[in-house]
């Protein structure tokens, strides 16, 4: 098999395609990064879809934060493996009961079933688990649909989710069990479009771009529906199957929109929100909505819905809400986005950086081993989550947005006299120079709250704030 990440052929990945034959391993090591050699074929489909999908259906800011999600979802993970495929391979040979033969064809198909169900369940506690969604939330924060939506995920979701797949850890060998975990999450990229329509009988037992529109979706009829990874038979099977409506446009994201590109806000403000303010709640009068210690733990860890009242019942650990309808407001069209103005020379220069990280970030990944050292570990990761902080403020506009790009530019300076490389120094130098040139030329836009208008970097008024409307 071929393992090399420019090989045009590796797009099948993102299919399944592959035979149980050129996916056995007799040794875990020898096991590629499969998500490390479909990342071009992934990016290119972006591209593509990019160019040539109704502007509507794109939005610059979403997607370049979408992108960022993914490469810090790829930082948060060690040499590109998961925690619980971590956990898996050091635990099965102590609690391995059934010894199944790893090369066989049948272990191969068992376990393709096998994960594909802790996907499920897994999916749906992170939906309906109080808390835990917080480790989700991200990849439905998006308020668009389209490829770059997949790349969009939880930084820490794998903290959440570990126990399903270990459940499978006594009954299938890990050098199997890591090959189905890599092909389940990368099926899943294809489906995150709106280009392709309803796929007939295929609707039946695979989870497609239809059945996943409808689970981003905030209409009541999307809630808590289509968990599926690969197939869309465990749906079917638990009851949380819903087929997509063709009358009812789909407004996409989260039911209260978090209405802010802020990365690290995005990934885990949800946190606070359930774990900290729910349980807090008071209502008009002032009078503490739960109330007693009991319902305060049901506030954290009850479905993300719940509320004094609200019927549930058991599923497997946790419990989930009767009707996952109620309390969720009507979609009503045209549907509003989240946006704030950004000028084209501003764009011009955030693209420019933008593939640079992308290209500093694929470097990092060939670069990184067990055998990198903390020192480069920590300079490359904060340099990307700076990074990925500085797209946000620009995208939200937010005042000191200009200070921080120039404070990334003078670390990069920094670092480049350290290493004693001249190009690093020089580009920091040159991009200080642009960003200099646009904030004089008044391409920089700040929101001011206050007056919810948007001004420019002399304070002069250039817009009223207006979201973008799509039907
Ligand atoms: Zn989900
Ligand atoms: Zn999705």
């Amino acid at each position: 098999m071929n393992h090399s990440r420019w090989d045009p052929a590796n797009i099948r990945y993102l299919f399944y395609g592959v035979t149980p034959a050129e996916t056995t391993y007799s040794n875990i090591d020898l096991i590629p990064n499969f998500t490390d050699l479909a990342t071009p074929s992934m990016l290119l489909l972006v591209i593509i879809e990019y160019l040539f999908l109704d502007e509507r259906k794109y939005a610059f800011n979403d997607t370049i934060t979408s992108i960022n999600a993914g490469m810090f979802s790829v930082l948060s993970k060690y040499a590109g493996k998961s925690i619980s495929a971590a956990l898996y391979v050091s635990l099965h040979p102590q609690i391995n009961i059934l010894h199944l033969d790893p090369s066989s064809t049948t272990t191969w198909l068992l376990c393709f079933l096998a994960k594909d169900l802790a996907y499920y369940l897994a999916h749906r506690f992170i939906h309906e688990g109080g808390v835990f969604w917080s480790f989700h939330q991200m990849h439905h924060s998006s308020e668009y649909y389209n490829l770059s939506t997949a790349l969009r995920q939880g930084a820490l979701q794998d903290l959440s989710t570990w126990i399903f797949d270990i459940m499978w850890c006594p009954f299938i060998p890990p050098n199997v069990f890591i090959v189905h975990q890599y092909f389940n999450v990368l099926y899943q990229f294809w489906i995150h479009t709106e280009v392709i329509p309803p796929l007939g009988p295929l609707e039946y037992f695979l989870n497609t771009p239809s059945a996943h529109r409808v689970h981003h979706g905030r209409n009541p009829y999307c809630i808590d529906r289509n968990y599926g990874g690969t197939l869309i038979i465990w749906d079917r099977l638990f009851g949380t199957y819903a087929a997509e409506r063709p009358d009812e446009q789909i407004a996409y994201g989260l039911v209260t929109p978090v209405a802010s590109f802020d990365h690290l806000y995005c990934q885990f403000f949800e946190f606070k929100a359930i774990g900290f303010d729910k349980p807090r709640m008071k209502d008009a009068n002032g009078k503490e909505v739960f109330v007693g210690w009991k319902e305060k733990l049901r506030a954290i860890f009850g479905p993300p819905g719940y509320f004094p009242g609200t019927k549930t019942h058991w599923f497997f650990f946790w419990k989930c809400v009767d009707d996952s309808e109620e309390g969720i407001p009507e979609v009503k069209g045209p549907i509003s986005k989240y946006d704030r103005p950004c000028r084209l020379w501003l764009r011009v220069y955030l693209l420019i950086h933008f593939l640079l990280l992308i290209a500093a970030f694929i470097k990092f990944n060939e670069l990184r081993s067990a055998s990198t050292t903390w020192e480069d570990l920590f300079v490359y990761c904060s340099f990307f989550i700076i990074s990925f902080q500085m797209y946000g403020y620009f995208f939200d506009c937010r005042w000191f947005a200009l200070p921080f790009e120039s404070f990334r530019l003078l670390s990069i300076f920094a670092y480049g006299l350290y290493i004693s490389e001249a190009a690093l120094t020089s580009f920091a130098l040159a991009s200080f120079v642009c960003l200099c040139s646009l904030a004089q030329a008044g391409q920089i836009l700040i929101f001011d709250e206050k007056k919810t208008v948007i001004v420019n970097g002399n304070g002069n008024c250039t817009s009223e704030v207006g979201d973008k409307k799509s039907n």
